[in-house]
């Protein structure tokens, strides 16, 4: 752990630091000397952030220093909640994939999450997420996925939908460093116990937000075909060498046992987007489990962290 201007952070790898906020993860990267100029930052945390981002990239790249780009792994409010508040700070351009930019640029919001999915009260938390689509048109540009971004010229842009529909990962074939963003965690993200204190354990992308579960499937292959040494996820903490190759042999293998929820509203029936946003959702269905979770958790603690985490989320 790295401590400096009052914030701390942590490396990933040569060249690649990141900062847990609340219960996610953001990551700066910079270039090797002659690839490109300066840095880039990854996602930007919930809201009431941006301050600690700015300490953060001033510790490491000195004050008044400022991103090449930002390049978003999805748009989910978690990690887009700063974004506006960090562009009216520094002016840069910011990279998603054509999939995730109908939610960037306010026309259209993503699916409902489902509080069923159990698995913790992160889950039930979920509906207080903000859906609310975030609108940065004109400063947004699409990700070229075969040419890459070209303030990452080292990186490699992964395809990785499920979670969201234009979710992506970076990727650096030199050490084989993945960003993963949501594709898969290293904690339980459902479990509030887990996900506060960092707890290590390897799972699929968040359930609660996961409305396409063949195509997450799919994503978690992929990246796992990379043989990855380094992982950094969104939410969870750095996972690396035999220890990342194990976890993510279990997770492709037990994908469908360990990852994806017994019963929800999207399980045996994905949403379906296009480039102008949702075309299919799934009706809400009920279950017994999870009246049963919900009532036990009790509207009680809902109460008293509704204030709480609305302020959070939103
Ligand atoms: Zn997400
Ligand atoms: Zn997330």
């Amino acid at each position: 752990m790295i401590k400096k201007n009052n914030v701390s952070f942590f490396q990933v790898a040569q060249g690649v630091w990141g900062m847990k906020l609340t219960f996610v993860n953001i990551y700066m990267i910079a270039n090797r000397r002659g690839v490109a100029k300066g840095w880039v930052l990854v996602d930007t945390g919930p809201k009431h952030s941006a301050d600690k981002i700015i300490a953060m990239a001033e510790a490491l790249f000195g004050v008044g220093t400022r991103p090449s780009a930002i390049v978003l792994t999805h748009g989910h409010s978690d990690h887009t909640g700063s974004l506006e508040d960090l562009l009216k700070h520094w002016k840069v351009p910011v990279y998603a994939h054509k999939l995730e930019i109908p939610y960037l640029t306010g026309r259209a919001s993503y699916p409902p999450p489902d509080p069923t999915v159990g698995g913790g009260v992160m889950s039930l938390f979920s509906v207080l997420f903000s859906r609310k689509p975030v609108d940065i048109k004109g400063k947004i540009k699409e990700i070229d996925t075969d040419e890459g971004i070209p303030e990452l010229p080292e990186w490699k842009v992964i395809e990785t939908p499920g979670h969201s529909p234009g979710h992506i990962s970076l990727f650096l074939p030199l050490n084989t460093t993945l960003i993963a963003g949501d594709a898969f965690s290293t904690t339980k993200p459902e479990s509030a116990i887990y996900v506060l204190n960092y707890i290590k354990k390897i799972s699929g992308p968040p359930m609660y937000f996961t409305p396409d579960w063949p195509s997450a499937k799919r994503s978690v292959e992929t990246l796992a075909n990379l043989q990855p040494r380094i992982a950094a996820p969104g939410h969870g903490p750095v996972m690396r060498g035999r220890e990342l190759q194990l976890a993510l042999a279990d997770l492709t293998e037990n994908f469908d046992e360990k990852s994806v929820p017994d019963s929800g509203r999207y399980v045996g029936d994905p949403a379906r987007y296009d480039e102008n946003g949702l075309v299919y959702v799934p009706p809400f269905k009920v279950n017994h489990k999870f009246l049963a979770i919900a009532a036990v958790t009790g509207l009680a603690v809902g109460l008293i962290a509704t204030a709480g985490a609305k302020k959070l989320f939103n």
